[in-house]
């Protein structure tokens, strides 16, 4: 990997910016981020939280319904919780990660009812903890790690990490948008987070497909974690496409549970509205335009819908169309990473990475640990968020106080791509760039019906695109898009050499020329590196011997 390490020039850069030194630096402010910097925070140390938005409304989770894969401490309930699970998981989850998951989200959504949440009452009474309200959740989680003495900074993209010189991770830089006061000398507000540990939380990556809250998610935490050595597991489960009425952003698939799929003429589009229906509209999709209808929920299930996604209906009440007697056109747009499970590879229970110091949680880490290969209809996405940002955060502060006072320690950038390129031959706009790497995972038949040939001729191109934005140098108002650009190129390649080496079809993931799933390749998958890419499967995870040991240690 050809990263410079260019040390932060202490005078002259930081006295021009905003600089911190904290123990624990989270990057994101969705759930996984305030839940990582509460419990950090929790554990008594020093926290700031970074956001490329506002935390609180930014991201994926933010505007959405989110429905939880919650169950209460009955073992037996517990148990049904996880076979239901594993059986779409197809072997590529693990036990332990899942109970555990089912029990910090049980002692996160009892806080969360402590701290204020409003969870309704179901039919029988009883407290029902199986949804969140994004806007309500998150404005309360950001007031909560207000509440810890967490140091927020809004609209504060990081665009790289900070290295040590002894090669632990040790904070972040990164842009600040939307302050009024002096600009460092190359005309930007800047901003340098020296920290004993980072957690990154920057949610997945959804390639700018315009998904409601996924246009921040271009994948910036993948290319950050990679350029300081980390590796990713479970790339090739990366092609979820969201259902959406083409004249609006909210892709809430589980509602079309109750839909009729018609062809432009009106013929139903059979098979559609099961499970497996939507590879049949992207087909039908390919020829002409689709048509959905909402016509088999009866009034009480309308009413619920109302109550449980209010936002859902939105686009449909502006344009004066009752989703359950009209039809309206539809398409599917691409989620990623954001709706599939790969992500920053794990490597113990704590939410460590490989790279000492480097924590990470939500859909920046990997989800394969409790998803396998399909998330399908989220609520694990959801718990894992709770959890694993609990669990880093934690991790975390204890990392940076068994470190002890790191404020003075010298730190070295680690960006590279766009950030200290050299000027190149390169005439591609970061728009041109953009749409190169979108007609690369936007189309169906490169990204949803794969091959062997389409995917090394995208991936062909994708290592071409990678050599020239490596070199692109950005102007200080393109800092942010070029970094974005480079994350989703790399992120497109990533997701593509997994996907070549995944010769089966498995979860999402689905070949046209291995159609059926090989119990031979029941493993996970890694990716690592960056200007060169190689795929291996994942040694054996210790997680079984660091549970003993954890257990062994209590
Ligand atoms: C429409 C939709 C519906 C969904 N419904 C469900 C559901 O019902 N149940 C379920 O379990 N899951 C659901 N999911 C998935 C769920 O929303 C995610 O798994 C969850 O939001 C992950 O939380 P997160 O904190 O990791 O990421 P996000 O919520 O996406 O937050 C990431 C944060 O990181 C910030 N960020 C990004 N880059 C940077 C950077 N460079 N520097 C600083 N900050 C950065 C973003 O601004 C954002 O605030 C849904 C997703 C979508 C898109």
């Amino acid at each position: 990997m050809a990263i410079r390490r260019e040390q932060l020039n202490q005078r002259s850069e930081r006295e021009n910016g905003l600089s911190l030194a904290v123990d624990v630096l989270v990057i994101g402010g969705g759930p996984a981020g305030t839940w990582a910097a509460w419990s950090a925070a929790a554990q008594g140390a020093r926290v700031a939280l970074v956001d490329k938005g506002y935390c609180g409304a930014s991201g994926a989770a933010a505007p959405s319904g989110n429905t939880l894969w919650y169950s209460p401490p009955d073992p037996e309930q517990r148990e049904m919780a996880v076979i239901s699970r594993e059986a779409r998981n197809e072997g590529l989850s693990d036990r332990t990660w899942m109970s555990r998951v089912l029990n910090q989200t049980y002692t996160g959504l009892h806080a969360l009812e402590d701290w204020g949440y409003p969870f309704p009452l179901d039919d029988q009474g009883q407290v029902y903890r199986r949804s969140l309200q994004g806007p309500e959740y998150m404005r309360l989680m950001r007031k909560q790690v207000k509440r810890a003495g967490v140091q927020i900074l809004d609209h504060s993209p990081a665009l790289e990490l900070l290295i040590s010189a002894d090669g632990l991770v040790a904070g972040a830089a990164g842009i600040r948008r939307q302050v009024g006061d002096r600009a460092s000398r190359d005309g930007i507000n800047r901003w340098w987070i020296k920290a004993g540990a980072v957690v990154i939380a920057s949610g997945g990556c959804a390639f700018l497909s315009k998904a409601l809250g996924c246009n921040v998610l271009t994948g910036d935490g993948y290319l950050m974690a990679v350029e300081a050595g980390a590796e990713l597991s479970g790339m090739e489960f990366s092609n979820v496409y969201g259902i959406v009425p083409t004249f609006a952003s909210v892709t809430k698939n589980a509602f079309y549970r109750w839909a009729t799929f018609t062809h432009e003429d009106g013929t139903p589009i059979e098979g559609a509205n099961a499970g497996k229906g939507r590879p049949l509209i992207a087909r039908a999709l390919s020829t002409q335009p689709v048509y959905a209808q909402i016509n088999r929920a009866d009034e009480t299930t309308q009413a619920m819908m109302r109550l449980a996604q209010p936002n859902f209906f939105l686009p449909f009440d502006r344009a004066g169309i009752n989703p359950f007697t009209q039809r309206f056109p539809i398409t599917l747009r691409l989620e990623g990473t954001v709706r599939g499970t790969g992500g920053i590879r794990i490597v113990d229970s704590t939410c460590a990475t490989s790279v000492p110091g480097l924590f990470a949680a939500g859909d920046a880490a990997t989800r394969e640990l409790v998803c396998g290969g399909a998330s399908g209809g989220g609520s694990l996405n959801a718990a894992w968020a709770i959890s694993s940002g609990t669990w880093a955060g934690e991790a975390a502060a204890q990392f940076a106080t068994v470190l002890g006072n790191t404020d003075d320690r010298p730190a070295f950038r680690l960006g590279g791509a766009t950030l200290r390129s050299t000027p190149a031959s390169t005439t591609q706009t970061l728009q041109e760039f953009i749409q190169a790497v979108q007609a690369e995972v936007f189309p169906y038949d490169r990204n949803l019906f794969r091959s062997e040939s389409v995917l090394q001729g995208s991936l062909a191109r994708l290592n071409t695109l990678w050599q020239e934005i490596s070199s692109f140098t950005a102007s200080d108002s393109q800092a942010l898009q070029a970094r974005e650009t480079a994350a989703m190129i790399a992120t497109a390649r990533w997701m593509y050499a997994t996907a070549l080496a995944r010769k089966e079809s498995r979860g999402m993931h689905k070949r046209e020329d291995y159609p059926h799933t090989d119990p031979q390749q029941t493993h996970r998958l890694v990716a690592h590196g960056l200007d060169h890419i190689w795929v291996t499967p994942e040694p054996q995870l210790a997680t079984e011997d660091l549970f003993i040991r954890e257990v062994a240690t209590l």
